[in-house]
């Protein structure tokens, strides 16, 4: 193998710079020569592409976002588009390809694998951490750092008052981010889409902690959670107890910003490493992950179709510690 090329595709996530890095670094420390395209799969036939040494990816580590961009590409889902891709990559001498994304990406790089014989690795790079083969997703840590901080903030003024706060939380269909950032952040409650226990199980929550003492209390609200979006959750609850004003919080895109955390940025070079690794060793159609701790290589179709399990200790430990 001779030259790799890189892209970051799908929603955008602090560490994918050094993942990016990563895979430069590594394919040169083996002799390959490394093309970066820009802009996702839209860049690839676009033919947004640019050789890069080791020195293109200087002093990126520390910066959220991706500088090789992201886009969304309706092209690539139909089979033309995937053959124009295919050829603009023969054309350019890239014999691989490392895709950085989540779930919808992998089904494209799936594809391209399938129809077109490419080699393709997956990244995992989503702050919402919901891609099955790995314990963690690059971008977690740092969105869950960002949500646990401004938390910390609205907690002050909760507690200045007698208020009740709802604070919505990213994370698509899955609940990691509010589990996460609900014990980290110490919230009464913690609402996701993996658990539904209704509104009558969250009025008696609130109302014994009232009766304990507490004078205010914070709600984490996945965005994905099925109790009717956190407005009517905050009016319901609101209208149902004495005594609370409820106050409504959507931090939205502030979670998949800034700079990474040190953990992101470990697991994205360990990432980005282990996928030259793996397309070197002759894989394909696979992604990298961690789990328990270790470089794992899970089927990318796996990774697709897999629901992640939410970790059902996380939810007991939730509830303990916040009566
Ligand atoms: P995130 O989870 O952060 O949104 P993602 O990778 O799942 O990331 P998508 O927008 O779903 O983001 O996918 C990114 C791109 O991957 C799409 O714009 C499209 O080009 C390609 N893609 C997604 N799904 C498919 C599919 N079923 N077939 C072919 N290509 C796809």
């Amino acid at each position: 193998l001779k030259h790799i090329g890189v892209l970051t595709s799908g929603g955008d996530a602090p560490g994918m710079n050094a993942a990016v890095r990563a895979v430069v670094r590594c394919a040169i420390y083996h002799g390959m020569e490394v093309t970066g395209i820009h802009e996702g799969y839209t860049g690839l036939l676009e033919g947004k592409l640019e050789s890069l040494n080791s020195r293109s990816v200087a002093n990126i580590i520390n910066q959220g976002g991706t500088f090789l961009k992201s886009a969304r590409c309706r092209e690539f889902y139909e089979p033309e588009g995937r053959a124009r891709a295919a050829a603009q990559l023969e054309e350019s001498g890239i014999q691989a390809l490392v895709v950085i994304g989540g779930d919808g990406s992998f089904t494209g790089a799936v594809l391209l694998a399938r129809e077109h014989r490419v080699s393709v690795v997956g990244i995992p790079g989503t702050i919402d951490n919901d891609i099955y083969g790995t314990d963690f997703t690059i971008g977690f840590d740092t969105a869950i750092n960002t949500v646990q901080d401004a938390v910390d903030k609205i907690r002050d003024t909760a507690t200045s008052h007698n208020r009740l706060f709802f604070i919505e939380v990213m994370g698509r269909d899955a609940g990691y981010i509010a589990l996460y950032t609900g014990i980290g952040a110490g919230s009464e409650e913690i609402l996701i889409p993996e658990q539904s226990r209704g509104m009558d199980y969250l009025l008696q929550s609130l109302e014994r902690s009232g009766r304990k003492g507490k004078t205010s209390s914070i709600v984490i609200v996945a965005e994905g959670d099925k109790s009717g979006g956190v407005y009517e959750l905050a009016k319901t609850v609101e209208a149902k107890m004495d005594g609370y004003q409820s106050r409504v919080t959507v931090l939205g895109h502030i979670q998949r910003g800034g700079r990474p955390t040190c953990a992101d940025r470990v697991l994205a070079s360990r990432l980005g490493v282990a996928a030259v690794d793996a397309l070197r060793d002759g894989s394909s159609g696979v992604m990298v992950g961690v789990r328990n701790n270790l470089i794992s290589l899970t089927g990318l179709e796996k990774a697709c179709k897999e629901r992640t399990e939410i970790n059902a200790e996380l939810i007991r430990v939730a509830d303990i510690v916040s009566i």
